[in-house]
């Protein structure tokens, strides 16, 4: 105990020290940078100050601890928002999906975008302050899911901090851009990417890893913000036991587990929301799904903990609190990584301090902050995979059916893969009590690949994506688009209730910002900006994005002028992976730009370039069915993830089917097995594809090209 003491004493002491060395760098920099012309702004950041998230400022990725995304600033509001226009704009050199929500302190915007590159900018004019470029190898994307993308950094005393897609989390000078201290923050970097916003807590960075679907064993860690030193790290999911646990919670949870889980790295990942809660001195994280999906081949049974989960540790040890399991027995890729949101709310007349989530798994949870005990559950969207959720203890019944790996049958799950809610930010409004969800009505086919083993490389889920490819069939094809559509839902958080919905067109919108000028903002994969009242959800404003719009806006506020300002670039998994469901929304294109707006500006965009008009064009099919449906299982397992269900590509990763390398099987083997566009990240797929296996998936790829330019010619006559 005495050491413990001493221990606090002396961190306490040095934290003191580090502000005053802090503060000393803060002003040289200040003073470089007006020597070099530049801004003076200085970050200056402190953990109270990001308590008190002042109302011109956005300090942290949910502007406040308790991530709400809800802003006091109301000088543009539902009477003022008709005169809102473009105050400025800036275009990005990352034509990928843009996730981010930018940061404003004393004057400048910090923001990251696709590859982890941040740039700060004169947050009233655009000029551009700075840019940091970690230069991501390409090849890092094969092991990625869901796109370069990057969701935000964290701003603390002088410094910006941003984890990088290849595992790096970096600290910059806020007033130069230059690093100042840089880490490799994963245990290693084949299994492991960082996509999510760093949290600041008491002095330290506080971030977690992506890598459900390849070997990763989930954690969260916190490390020192001056100096980049590890602190604490808790891991979400036991190892091997031949190892030993590493507490107590590990020990529990292995109780849980079968089979041989630790070798493939067990999952859970806490890929986005991590949440302080200073009143308890708490911090709140979701985990991911367990690893792969399909528990069939790897023998795993149980509860799985603490996957798919909320999970508190305290703040200053990382020592576990309390764990909440939203999805037992997870197969469905339904992460609880979703952001969490703190709040007090009036629940049947008792003020009640509670985590409000919304994960992939299609219901609004509501639990106590301080012991994780559950309050409630609704769903929010229609849901089939659960046949209810105990009112008492939280847990669901599963749908027999839905244990696809037991059934050995194709399970159509809604809410499906996408989830009902991903990472896309919510906001609750204090004003109206509402949670606003960019909200998923999407379904998708599981299907078990009994013979299922993993590999090396590639994304490993143990499913058959041959088996549930979308078939070349027009009615088909338009029963999944029409089935597969987004929402903005205001939810009454008390009452546990929808209260409004805006249908929206196509799944994959973008986060949301609710203001105390009673507006909720949104962009959407129609390319839109919207501006909505945040009592009834009238549509109020719109601008034309010109790209579908993913990130969440925020706000701030400069000399008396409030500005709202959203990242534009459509991307992210849906595109990559959901084929042709990718292009239904009307801007699922990418044009990456920062748009800034304020009242009485009336700033225009260039005009788009005319898209190149794709015309399939393949060479004469030569597979035998046997050698394309080979094909097909190989694309399915290790192309589909990037280049699309069915072979038919989103917007970001060459479309296959028009591409030239299926002209011949040396072009093929070349890029497939001699790596030859690994720059690009296009790595060699040697390790698990034969020269046959490469010329199979040429035969399949051909076949589909076929098979789409013959539906296109029909399509084309019954017009
Ligand atoms: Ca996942």
């Amino acid at each position: 105990m005495k050491g413990n003491v001493r221990a606090n004493l002396f961190s306490r002491l040095s934290t003191r020290g580090r502000f005053g060395t802090g503060a000393a760098v803060a002003s040289a920099a200040a003073l470089i940078a007006l020597q070099l012309g530049g801004s003076a702004a200085i970050a200056g950041v402190s953990s109270a100050d990001i308590a008190a998230s002042p109302a011109e400022e956005w300090l942290s990725y949910g502007r406040d601890y308790g991530e709400q995304r809800f802003s006091p600033l109301a000088q543009i509001n539902a009477g003022t928002v008709s005169g809102m226009g473009l105050a400025w704009s800036a275009d990005l050199d990352t034509a990928r999906g843009q996730e981010a929500t930018p940061l404003v302190h004393n004057g400048v915007l910090y923001v990251s975008t696709a590859w982890s590159m941040v740039k700060a900018y004169d947050a009233t004019n655009g000029k551009l302050l700075w840019s940091y470029d970690p230069k991501v190898p390409r090849e890092t994307l094969v092991r990625t899911c869901c796109d370069a993308v990057n969701r935000g950094v964290a701003l603390y005393d002088n410094k910006v901090y941003v984890g990088t897609l290849d595992g790096r989390l970096v600290a910059l000078n806020a007033a130069t851009g230059k690093v100042t201290w840089s880490i490799v923050a994963v245990p290693n970097q084949h299994d492991y990417t960082i996509t999510g916003a760093p949290r600041i807590v008491k002095g330290r960075v506080v971030i977690g890893e992506s890598g459900s679907e390849y070997r990763a064993r989930g954690y969260l860690a916190a490390y020192d913000a001056a100096t980049g030193k590890l602190a604490w790290k808790f891991h979400t999911v036991p190892g091997d036991p031949k190892k030993g646990y590493e507490n107590k919670a590990m020990s529990a949870a292995a109780k849980t587990w079968a089979g041989k889980w630790w070798t493939m790295g067990g999952g859970g990942t806490v890929w986005d929301s991590i949440t302080y809660d200073p009143k308890t001195n708490l911090i709140l994280f979701g985990t991911g799904n367990a690893e792969p999906w399909n528990p069939g081949p790897m023998g795993r049974k149980g509860s799985n903990l603490f996957t798919a989960s909320v999970v508190a540790v305290h703040a200053d040890t990382g020592a576990y609190a309390w764990h909440f399991q939203e999805t037992p027995e997870d197969r469905w890729d339904f992460d609880s990584d979703a952001q969490i949101t703190v709040a007090d709310v009036m629940i049947d007349g008792q003020a009640r301090h509670v985590a409000i989530h919304a994960p992939k798994n299609g219901h609004v949870y509501l639990l106590d902050v301080k012991t994780g005990k559950f309050v409630s559950a609704k769903a929010f969207v229609p849901v089939n995979w659960t046949t209810g959720i105990d009112p008492v203890t939280g847990q669901p019944t599963l749908n027999p059916d839905a244990r696809y790996d037991k059934t050995g049958k194709a399970w159509l799950s809604m809410p499906g893969a996408i989830g009902a809610h991903s990472w896309q930010p919510q906001s609750y409004s204090q004003a109206t009590g509402y949670l606003y969800i960019p909200a998923n009505i999407a379904g998708f086919p599981y299907v078990a690949d009994k013979g299922w083993k993993p590999t090396e490389i590639g994304f490993q889920t143990g499913m058959d994506s041959a088996a549930t490819a979308m078939p070349a069939n027009l009615q088909v094809r338009e029963g999944a688009k029409a089935a597969s559509v987004g929402a903005l839902i205001a939810w009454d958080v008390a009452h546990q209730k929808q209260a409004w919905k805006v249908d929206l067109p196509s799944p994959w919108n973008g986060g949301v910002l609710s203001t105390a000028g009673n507006l909720v903002f949104q962009g959407n994969a129609e390319g839109n900006f919207v501006a909505y009242s945040a009592d009834k959800g009238e549509k109020l404003w719109s601008f034309p994005t010109q790209t579908g719009v993913i990130a969440a806006p925020m706000t701030y506020s400069i000399r008396g002028v409030q500005y709202v300002a959203v990242l534009a670039g459509w991307g992210g998994v849906w595109d990559v992976a959901a084929g042709i469901l990718a292009k239904k929304g009307a801007a699922t294109h990418n044009i990456s730009r920062l748009l800034v707006f304020k009242l009485g500006a009336s700033g225009q965009l260039p005009a788009i370039p005319e898209p190149a008009k794709m015309v399939l064009d393949p060479p004469a099919n030569f597979g035998t069915p046997q050698q394309i449906a080979a094909g097909a299982g190989h694309f399915g397992r290790y192309c589909s993830v990037c280049h699309g269900d069915a072979a038919i590509s989103g917007d970001l990763n060459p479309d296959l089917r028009h591409s030239g390398v299926i002209a011949s099987a040396a072009a093929l083997r070349a890029v497939v097995l001699g790596g030859q566009l690994h720059t690009l990240g296009m790595v060699s797929f040697k390790s698990a594809l034969t020269a046959a296996d490469a010329e199979a998936i040429r035969a399949y790829l051909v076949h589909r090209a076929n098979e789409d330019k013959a539906l296109e010619a029909k399509a084309v006559a019954s017009n």
